[in-house]
């Protein structure tokens, strides 16, 4: 795929997960108007976290305009791109999609749960290159913003300078910390948690028993060179992710044993 020459020119498409009113959006939408001036906006009506790279195809989707270069739809993040290219941006498909600003971290495991990940998946199988951006908090809860709004820009610009294969497509994690706390710009491998997730059991108030799904018993990764472990150390994690899930090692020693 040839690279995004001129990001000036360049029609920016911006989605998330988190729903058509998440701040995060809006502070996407705000780097994505420093890139370039032709930023459209398409983004779940209500939010969408977990929703992975899930498809409505048992009913119509409705699309309510907001504004100008602004829609929500009452679908998925895969939903809101897949409508976004082929239909609402009109003759020009956009030339870079942004995902997020995800209200938490998507890292590890969280990779293949994540609405803001599979929305920037959906792009690039349609070729459209794309970016998943995720701001982690801490225990607080209060989120600060700080560190994808300062680098998120020039991380973009880089990015799209560079060569963009075919399938690829990058995620970055910033770190719960203050932007000038931030300790550098890492690319990282995607982790694996400790620990695996938590189902809860408990009654509701007529008796009735009921499972709710949690959060991990272990959030730790003591793997280097991860997603998980730069961020822990405050830098910004930067993943390129591949679509094709073959795992190529295998092939050989599977026809083998096949025979
Ligand atoms: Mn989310």
């Amino acid at each position: 795929m040839a690279a995004l020459q001129d990001l000036k020119k360049a029609r920016i498409l911006v989605t998330n997960d988190d729903g058509y009113q998440a701040p995060g959006l809006e502070i996407l939408e705000e780097i994505a108007s420093q890139l370039s001036d032709d930023v459209w906006l398409v983004a779940p009506e209500v939010e969408q976290s977990g929703a992975g790279h899930s498809l409505t195809l048992r009913r119509p989707l409705r699309v309510r305009q907001r504004g100008p270069r602004h829609f929500s739809v009452d679908g998925t993040p895969t939903d809101c791109v897949l409508l976004a290219v082929s239909k609402i941006l009109g003759d020009r498909r956009p030339d870079l999609v942004l995902s997020g600003v995800n209200r938490g971290g998507n890292m590890g495991e969280d990779v293949t749960y994540s609405g803001t990940v599979a929305a920037a998946m959906e792009a690039t199988f349609l070729g459209v290159p794309a970016i998943a951006l995720s701001q982690e908090y801490d225990a607080s809860d209060r989120i600060d913003w700080g560190a994808a709004a300062d680098f998120a820009p020039g991380i973009i610009r880089r990015l799209a300078a560079g060569p963009w294969h075919r399938d690829l497509l990058y995620s970055i994690n910033f770190p719960p910390c203050p932007a000038e706390k931030v300790k550098g710009v890492r690319a990282v491998a995607q982790g694996r948690r400790s620990g695996h997730i938590a189902v809860i059991e408990g009654r509701d108030p007529k008796g009735r028993p009921y499972m709710w799904i949690g959060d991990y018993t272990d959030e730790s990764s003591d793997q280097p060179g991860t997603d998980l472990e730069a961020v822990a150390h405050h830098a910004v994690a930067v993943t390129p992710l591949h679509l094709d899930l073959t795992h190529a090692p295998s092939l050989e020693p599977l026809d083998t044993l096949l025979r």
